[in-house]
């Protein structure tokens, strides 16, 4: 049986005409579901008996389960255990300008960063969409807030679950899901290329974020097994084009690694790099774990790397740590249990 959060609104519409209902009737499951919160058919008193018993027989309501919710001071984190007993985590994160969920997009990640605590498990599986979504109001249901915000940044690399991905995108923007407007969801890519060609002509107003993390083929080779699939010539022609697209202003992430990547040469090499482009970079404190070598960039050198992108004219932030003492920080989120 397939799971009802997996259909968009247009998608349960035709299933049902299919199946000789109306129309409407999607519309009554959608309000049930995503307006009172009902996830029982038979609840549903508006729908008579027997369009209840098909709705029964038909769809699976299920949720992920939540397994356990840590917390440090702005940050909550939740383990999921998914029908197949795989575990997934997301982060919930109160900035000051609102809610914001991080979520996972699939069970472990192909990509094989080297610096990344969630890629050192490898891909079990892409997410269903339900479970993308299923994520955000599981979070919204618990804390009984509105979500602001949602970034596809935990475990996986979303544009390689891209249908998924973009069907989970257009469900929490619609308007009668969660309302999350395209300005507050964030999607970000390793590089990717042709998928960023893709996204591109969705022309959709969605937030994109790129994970540069070095400013040379040579150097993010040695951190990033997808330069060896797509050279920085690529990536930023592909950037080029989804900007031609879209107009958007693009994130690029940049995580400070001693002595890999925070040199001052390597600011002026970036700066130069990212000189025609209509972005901003977001300079990440990397969060050291046990298992992996890198070490995190001494502040000065942060500074450093900071001021040296600001006089180049580099429009630049560096990222609040977050939930770095309960490992769910970036990079960090893995299944203690795994
Ligand atoms: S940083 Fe993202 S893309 Fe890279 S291995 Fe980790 S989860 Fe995958």
């Amino acid at each position: 049986m397939e799971n009802i959060f997996n259909f968009t609104k247009i998608e349960l519409e035709s299933f049902l005409v299919q199946k000789g209902y109306k129309k409407f009737l999607a519309s009554q499951i959608f309000n049930w579901l995503y307006e009172k919160k009902e996830y029982d058919f038979a609840k549903f008193t508006n729908v008579k008996k027997e369009t209840v018993e098909f709705l029964k027989n038909t769809f699976d309501t299920s949720f992920i389960e939540i397994a356990k919710v840590e917390e440090d001071k702005d940050v909550k984190k939740f383990l999921f255990s998914l029908k197949d007993g795989q575990k997934i985590e997301s982060v919930l994160m109160y900035h000051n300008y609102g809610l914001s969920v991080c979520i996972s997009s699939q069970v472990g990640c192909n990509m094989g960063c080297k610096f990344c605590e969630s890629g050192r498990l490898k891909k079990v599986r892409d997410l269903e969409t339900y479970e993308m979504l299923q994520q955000v109001i599981a979070i919204g249901n618990y804390i009984n807030q509105k979500i602001d915000s949602v970034v596809i940044m935990g475990i996986g690399e979303p544009f390689d679950n891209y249908d998924n991905v973009i069907k989970f995108i257009n469900l929490i923007n619609d308007p009668k899901v969660l309302a999350i407007g395209a300005r507050h969801i964030t999607v970000s890519t390793c590089g990717l290329v042709p998928k960023i060609k893709a996204f591109a002509d969705l022309g959709l107003q969605i937030n994109l974020a790129l994970s540069l993390h070095a400013p040379t083929d040579e150097k993010r080779k040695q951190i990033m097994n997808i330069a060896n699939a797509y050279s920085l010539k690529e990536v930023f022609a592909a950037l080029k084009y989804y900007q031609e697209k879209t107009k958007r202003r693009v994130t690029i992430e940049y995580i400070m690694l001693d002595k890999i990547n925070d040199t001052q040469d390597d600011a002026l090499t970036l700066a130069k790099l990212i000189k025609n482009y209509n972005v901003y970079v977001n300079l990440i404190p990397y969060n050291e774990t046990k298992n992996i070598e890198f070490k995190a960039s001494k502040q000065t050198q942060i500074d450093l790397f900071y001021n040296t992108l600001k006089k180049s004219g580099v429009d630049v932030t560096v990222r609040h740590k977050f939930g770095d003492k309960i490992s769910a920080a970036c990079g960090q989120l893995r299944s203690k249990e795994i």
